[in-house]
């Protein structure tokens, strides 16, 4: 048994921007069904004190840099047994909004702080100096939030081993050089083999040179950021931890008890492959929610997303009101929120096909569900895409997956080519250049089989039959674990 720090600013259901926060709860659990003896540490959020009705201060802590001191609460994580800890410093965590920041008004002011905080607070407990007499095997940070702790403790002789995962290499933690004097960090780390990036303090690079091993979240991500096109000028230094061995890329699995059909309390009707039918009530269902019409042979293409540039949703408006001119007989329901223009085209194009349409702004994860049981086709055409939980979440509901051929998409989906097909492996639609005119000629494709209901249905029970439980990659975990 090792004893694993799992270290992260995300945890479902406590609070979630994104995949980060699934998998930062469902590898824990995994690991510890494996006999894994695995705590969480992630800030005390508002979010997450008022989540717990009794919580329990176990240690107080000063840390360098920093002039109050700070608590470690402990609870654990909602429908587990896992041991979680919360750092409390209520100048840095207890406010109202999200984990970064508030909703339309950009990141804090004061994030450098925050997650120096957070990172002094995890390499305290790395090297059990917090008086819970429980030091780790393994420390295991995710993201840029947690990437200066692998560097303030890398010259400590009695530290653990470190991993650091990337779920994605487009936020950084960059600040001036000024963040890195007012927080007091050690001088020894700025120079450029260091968490200096170009006279700027890397948080991310903390976890990138410091770390005893990367892993980023598939293989496909893991290589394409070694390339000047995914790795934001980082792609020097991770071709050369690759070279190392010190570069590995393992899938995200997906919770299977919360994203399973047959027994999703969200959903109108549940199913399965031998109840595969029932699907078309949810499709019902989702029409109705969005004020569409119930009409069967409609294609419903889904969307749930953060709305960035990153997750093509540019294309989607393109390729989407080109199809609908063009009377193509599809629908569109899109559920997801972020930058202020997408949301205005969304709600633009739901304007002008409003019986075709639908468009939901906002945050809302039992709506999710009910996108991913009621639609056909889920749409995610991303630019990058380190992992992406949806496909795999579309996969296991039979809602085949149109993507983008990049990172975790290309190794998840598996297009239907004639051979494929025929094969019978085929489990979704992929294209590869990132225009709308690539994503329109694959939709057409998949318009088209639609029209084939053997092959369609066909297509729906393999996607069913994958197995992306955390089975498989919390085993690939472990065995990575033994080798530092
Ligand atoms: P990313 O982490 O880049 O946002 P992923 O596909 O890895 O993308 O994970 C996104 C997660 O966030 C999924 O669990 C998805 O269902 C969820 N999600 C994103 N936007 C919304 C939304 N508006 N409402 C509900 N869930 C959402």
């Amino acid at each position: 048994m090792r004893k694993i720090l799992f270290a992260s600013s995300e945890v479902h259901p406590l609070i979630k921007t994104g995949g980060l926060a699934d998998v930062s709860a469902s590898l824990p659990i995994a690991l510890q069904q494996h006999g894994q003896d695995v705590r969480i540490i992630l800030p005390a959020y508002r979010q997450c004190l008022e989540a717990f009705d009794k919580i329990e201060t176990v240690a107080t802590i000063k840390l360098d840099g920093f002039y109050l001191p700070v608590e470690i609460l402990q609870a654990t994580l909602p429908d587990s047994d896992v041991i979680l800890w919360l750092l409390h410093s209520p100048e840095h965590f207890d406010r109202e909004g999200g984990p970064y920041g508030l909703p339309k008004s950009g990141d804090w002011e004061d994030n450098a702080a925050r997650f120096a905080l957070f990172s002094r607070a995890i390499a305290v407990l790395a090297l059990d100096q917090a008086g819970l007499d429980w030091q780790p095997d393994i420390l295991h940070c995710n993201d840029w939030q947690t990437g200066l702790a692998p560097a303030l403790i890398a010259d400590e002789p009695n530290r653990p081993a470190t991993i650091f995962t990337i779920h994605n290499l487009a936020y950084q933690g960059l600040y001036p050089q000024s963040a890195f004097e007012s927080l007091d960090l050690p001088e020894s780390l700025w120079h450029s083999d260091g968490i200096e990036f170009y006279d700027l303090l890397s948080f991310m690079k903390g976890g990138l040179i410091y770390a005893d091993h990367i892993t980023t979240v598939s293989p496909t991500y893991a290589q394409e950021i070694c390339s000047y096109e995914f790795g934001y000028g980082l792609e020097g230094l991770l071709s050369q931890r690759a070279k190392e061995g010190r570069l590995t890329g393992i899938l995200n699995g997906i919770d299977n008890n919360e994203w399973d059909p047959e027994s999703d309390q969200n959903i109108r009707k549940t199913y399965s492959v031998t109840t595969i039918r029932n699907k078309l009530m949810n499709k019902a269902a989702i029409q109705h929610h969005f004020s569409l019409p119930e009409n069967y042979d409609a294609l419903v293409l889904g969307i749930i997303s953060r709305l960035v540039s990153q997750k093509g949703i540019d294309l989607t408006l393109d390729a989407v009101s080109a199809l609908m001119e063009s009377g193509a007989n599809i629908q569109l329901v899109c559920l997801g929120s972020g930058e202020a223009s997408y949301e205005q085209d969304l709600r633009m194009l739901r304007a002008r096909f409003p019986d075709k349409v639908g468009v939901h702004i906002g945050y809302d994860e039992s709506l999710a569900h009910k996108i991913e049981a009621g639609a056909d086709v889920f749409l995610m055409p991303s630019r990058f895409e380190p992992c992406g939980l949806n496909q795999l979440y579309s996969l296991r509901y039979g809602t085949l997956p149109v993507v983008r051929n990049t990172g975790g998409l290309a190794d998840s989906v598996t297009d239907a080519t004639d051979e494929n097909r025929k094969n019978e492996i085929a489990t979704g639609f992929k294209f590869e250049s990132s225009t709308a005119k690539a994503l329109e000629e694959r939709l057409l494709q998949a318009i088209d089989l639609y029209k084939h209901p053997r092959i369609w249905r066909k297509m729906m029970i393999t996607a069913m039959e994958q197995d992306y439980s955390w089975e498989k990659s919390a085993t690939a975990y472990l065995e990575l674990y033994d080798s530092l």
